[in-house]
């Protein structure tokens, strides 16, 4: 049983952009375990956009650790699957130890394929996403153009990988000039231009579009979509006949406030004039292919033809500033919080 327990909770429902004091850091209750119960020691705790979305009335309840997914370590067992030292994740909590009943929902994780905490990035949810969205609805030909937004995250950089292995041309949107470096030198991105100053720098409020024009000169054949909003808006007029959009996300409205409500979106015609597609997809009914994708990403990994940094914080207290640095942008590749000692630091 762990002797003291600490927990991340919402204190308050954030309006708008989260700020560090819509959380706060609190002791918690852990109970004992029962027959088949397992107590997890938590190592990394996920920092996800999608989290941002159950922080409102009806989704997390204020006051209890918030469900999110981590990776940890069997601390104790009386599951007879599970045994004391075992890697596993799952939907846990952001809490320093979690009480899993009936062992519920975990994963065991085997370091052999990587880090463990590749476990919430590249080997796990996060890589499954851009697998689905830049392979499965993208389906990139050689040569063709692929565009990526938000494209240093932690979705955004494998997606772009992906589409490269598949023999597309990758352009990337970012938000800094060092992310700009970082997808081209790092991550092999052909070409990649920072949408801020982008918007900034336009005529006529015109700048993604002209952006668009400079970096994907014949046209775009696949955009894998994470934000939404004015580079939308800036895409849909270049799409090429039959282009393919696989919507991943929208984090551009994701923190915009109730009475605001999410942007309309200008120039949808042009998906009928293009005979384009736009498929929205949930990563949550793809789950099933998991394991086969883990196999198949840990091997592109190991021979170096996908790379992947993870930016860590480490403190459990510092999880709220990581949350809300995380939705600015302020990381590059997956941002999580480390709140105890990696088992498997050179895995
Ligand atoms: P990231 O690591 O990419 O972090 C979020 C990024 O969004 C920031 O780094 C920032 O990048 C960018 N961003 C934030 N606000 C804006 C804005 N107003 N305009 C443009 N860009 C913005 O997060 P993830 O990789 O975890 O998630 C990426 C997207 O994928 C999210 O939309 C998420 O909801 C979605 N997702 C969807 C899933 C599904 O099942 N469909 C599953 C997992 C994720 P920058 O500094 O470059 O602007």
């Amino acid at each position: 049983m762990a002797a003291t327990n600490v927990g991340v909770v919402l204190a308050r429902y954030p309006h708008g952009t989260a700020t560090v004091d819509d959380f706060a850091v609190v002791d918690v209750e852990t109970p004992p375990l029962d027959a088949g119960d397992v107590l997890v020691r938590n190592v990394y705790l996920s920092c996800d956009p999608y989290l941002r979305g159950h922080m409102a009335p009806g989704g997390s309840p204020l006051g209890q650790p918030i469900t999110a997914r981590t990776v940890g370590v069997v601390e104790e067992s009386r599951h007879r699957s599970y045994q004391p030292g075992e890697i596993v994740w799952g939907f846990l909590r952001w809490e320093r130890y979690t009480h899993v009943r009936s062992g519920d929902g975990l994963t065991r994780v085997d370091p052999a394929l990587g880090p463990i905490r590749f476990a919430v990035s590249v080997l796990g949810m996060p890589g499954l996403t851009a697998y689905v969205g830049a392979i499965e609805i993208g389906r990139p030909e050689p040569g063709q153009t692929v565009l990526v937004s938000a494209a240093s995250g932690a979705v955004g950089s494998v997606a772009g990988q992906l589409a490269r292995l598949a023999g597309a041309r990758v352009v990337g949107s970012v938000g800094r000039p060092e992310k700009v470096a970082h997808v081209m030198r790092t991550l092999g991105f052909d070409a990649a231009f920072d949408h801020r100053v982008a918007t900034a720098a336009g005529t006529d409020g015109r700048g993604l579009s002209e952006a668009l024009e400079q970096q994907c000169p014949e046209g775009i054949d696949v955009y894998f979509e994470n934000v939404g909003g004015p580079l939308l808006e800036a895409v849909l007029e270049r799409l090429n006949p039959h282009a393919r959009i696989a919507v991943c996300g929208m984090i551009a409205e994701y923190e915009q406030p109730p009475e605001v409500g999410p942007a309309g979106i200008r120039g949808l015609a042009n998906i009928l004039r293009t005979r384009s597609t736009m498929t929205g997809f949930s990563i949550g009914d793809h789950v099933h292919k998991l394991p086969e994708f883990v196999v198949r990403m840990s091997a592109w990994m190991r021979s170096g033809q996908v790379v992947f940094p993870d930016d860590i914080v480490d403190g459990i207290e510092q999880t709220p500033a990581a949350f809300v640095g995380m939705m600015r942008g302020d990381h590059i590749g997956k941002r999580m919080v480390r709140v105890s000692d990696d088992p498997h630091p050179d895995s």
